[in-house]
C-alpha cells in the first residue's frame, strides 16, 4: 500500500458565533490551532463571505491599532484558507489507508478461522471505500484539468466544494445532535428531524451521494467490480448468503426407505464452501485483489493530484503573504500545507 509522507494529523480553521467578540475569541483560537497543527481541532466549515462581514464590522467598531492588527489575523486566516484543500486531501488519503488496513486487517485474522461472514461485510465496505476514492481521484484530475480556463477564485470554489463533499459528505443533521440529552436525542429519533434539511443554496451541499453510482463508476476501471458487490449484498444483507457463511458441513446420507438426504451442518467452525458455489467464492477473491489494486494506483494518481492543487495555491499564497498589512511570523507553518516554515517556502 502507498504510503504518503504527510502528517496524517489535520486542521481546519473555524469560526462560531455571529458577533465580533465571537469572532475576536475564535480567530485567535483559529491562529494558535493553526500554529500548533493541533489534531483534535474541532471542524466548521468558514465561509468567506463571513469573514468579510467580520471585517467589515471590525473597521466600524475597533480603534485604529486594535483593527489593523485583528484585520491582519482574519487576512492571515484566509492566506491559511487557501492550503485548506491539500490539508483536506492529504486527510482523504489518510483516512482511506487507515480503513482499508483496518478492514483488511480484520478479514485477514476471520479467514484464518475459516470464517467468512465478517470478511466478506468487510469486503462489501472495501469496495464502497476504493469506489468513493476512484470517483474523488477522478473528479480531482477533471477540475486540475480545467484549471487554465476557470478564474482562480472559480477554481477555488470547486475545488472546496469537491474537497468537502468528498470527505464530509452526510445525511445527518450532526450539528444538531450535538450536545442533546438522551430524552431529546429519542425525540428526534423518533421524528426523524435527525436527517438534514434540505440543502441552503447559499452553502455547500453535504448530502452523501448514492454509493451504487460511485461503484458504477469504478465499474468502468474494474469490470466486475458492481457484480463482486452486488454478490457481497448478500452477505450483509439477511439474505441466504449469511446461511452459507454460516454453513460448517455438508453430507449425504440414505435412509432406510432409500430417500437420500443431505445434511446442511450449521456452527461456528469453518465454513465450508459448496462445490457449486467454489466459483463464485473464488470469483469474489479475485475481484477484491483487482479492486485493491486499482485502489493503488488511484493513491498514485491522487497524490499526483494533489500536489497540482498545491502548487496552484502556493502561487497565490506567495502573492498574498506580500501583502503590507499582514503581520507574519516567518516561523509559522506555511499556509500552503508543505510542512515547511513560511520563512523558508512561500514567504521566502
Ligand atoms: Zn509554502
Amino acid at each position: 500500500m502507498t504510503t504518503d509522507k504527510l502528517s496524517p494529523n489535520w486542521t481546519c480553521p473555524i469560526i462560531l458565533g455571529g458577533n465580533v467578540e465571537g469572532a475576536l475569541a475564535t480567530i485567535s483560537q483559529i491562529h494558535r490551532s493553526l500554529l500548533e497543527n493541533s489534531p483534535d481541532f474541532a471542524y466548521k466549515n468558514v465561509h468567506v463571505e463571513q469573514l468579510d462581514c467580520f471585517i467589515k464590522m471590525l473597521e466600524e467598531t475597533a480603534n485604529v491599532r486594535e483593527r489593523e492588527a485583528v484585520t491582519s489575523k482574519i487576512r492571515l486566516v484566509l492566506v491559511y484558507k487557501r492550503g485548506e484543500p491539500v490539508r483536506l486531501l492529504s486527510t482523504f488519503l489518510h483516512l482511506k489507508q487507515l480503513i482499508l488496513a483496518q478492514l483488511l486487517n480484520q478479514s485477514r485474522l476471520e479467514i484464518a478461522e475459516g470464517h467468512m461472514l465478517v470478511p466478506f461485510i468487510c469486503f462489501r465496505s472495501i469496495i464502497e471505500h476504493c469506489a468513493h476514492f476512484h470517483d474523488a481521484t477522478q473528479t480531482l484530475n477533471q477540475l486540475n484539468q480545467s484549471c487554465k480556463e476557470l478564474e482562480f477564485e472559480m477554481f477555488t470554489e470547486q475545488l472546496n466544494t469537491l474537497v468537502k463533499k468528498t470527505l464530509l459528505a452526510t445525511r445527518f443533521d450532526w450539528d444538531g445532535l450535538d450536545g442533546l440529552d438522551h430524552e431529546q436525542l429519542a425525540v428526534k429519533l423518533a421524528n426523524g428531524s435527525i436527517y438534514k434539511a434540505k440543502a441552503d443554496q447559499k452553502f455547500i451541499d453535504l448530502n452523501a451521494r448514492s454509493i451504487l453510482t460511485l461503484i458504477e463508476r469504478l465499474n468502468k476501471s474494474v469490470p466486475l467490480a458492481r457484480g463482486a458487490y452486488e454478490l457481497l449484498c448478500e452477505f450483509a444483507h439477511p439474505n441466504v448468503g449469511a446461511l452459507f457463511a454460516v454453513t460448517t458441513d455438508i453430507y449425504t446420507s440414505i435412509d432406510q426407505e432409500g430417500i437420500t438426504w443431505e445434511t446442511k451442518q450449521i456452527g461456528s467452525g469453518e465454513m465450508k464452501v459448496f462445490d457449486d458455489l467454489s466459483t463464485v467464492f473464488s470469483n469474489i477473491f479475485v475481484q477484491m485483489s483487482e479492486i485493491l489494486m486499482r485502489f493503488e494506483k488511484d493513491s498514485e494518481q491522487f497524490i499526483e493530484q494533489r500536489n497540482v492543487v498545491q502548487s496552484i495555491m502556493q502561487n497565490r499564497i506567495r502573492i498574498e503573504l506580500k501583502n503590507p498589512q499582514l503581520i507574519v511570523n516567518g516561523y509559522a507553518e506555511c499556509p500552503c500545507a508543505s510542512g515547511a516554515k513560511i520563512k523558508f517556502c512561500c514567504g521566502r
